[in-house]
């Protein structure tokens, strides 16, 4: 029997809204998927602002410093 010496690492995306690193296993601010697209959020706050005007994340018209 292998016992594993490193626990795997969890994959991370990247927050739209503030660009921080997101646990994708387990997302504080959930997940929201656009356009076949699933993007996490560090916060609800983020995902809320992003529900509400996701062309301006996306585009990087809009950002937000955290
Ligand atoms: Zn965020």
């Amino acid at each position: 029997m292998r016992i594993p010496l490193f626990s795997k690492p969890s994959p991370k995306a990247i927050d739209p809204v503030c660009a921080m690193k997101v646990n994708m296993e387990k997302p504080h601010g959930g997940t929201h998927t656009l356009d076949g697209v699933t993007y996490y959020f560090c916060g609800p706050g983020c995902n809320r602002a992003f529900q509400n005007e996701p062309e301006e994340y996306l585009s990087g018209r809009k950002k937000v410093d955290m």
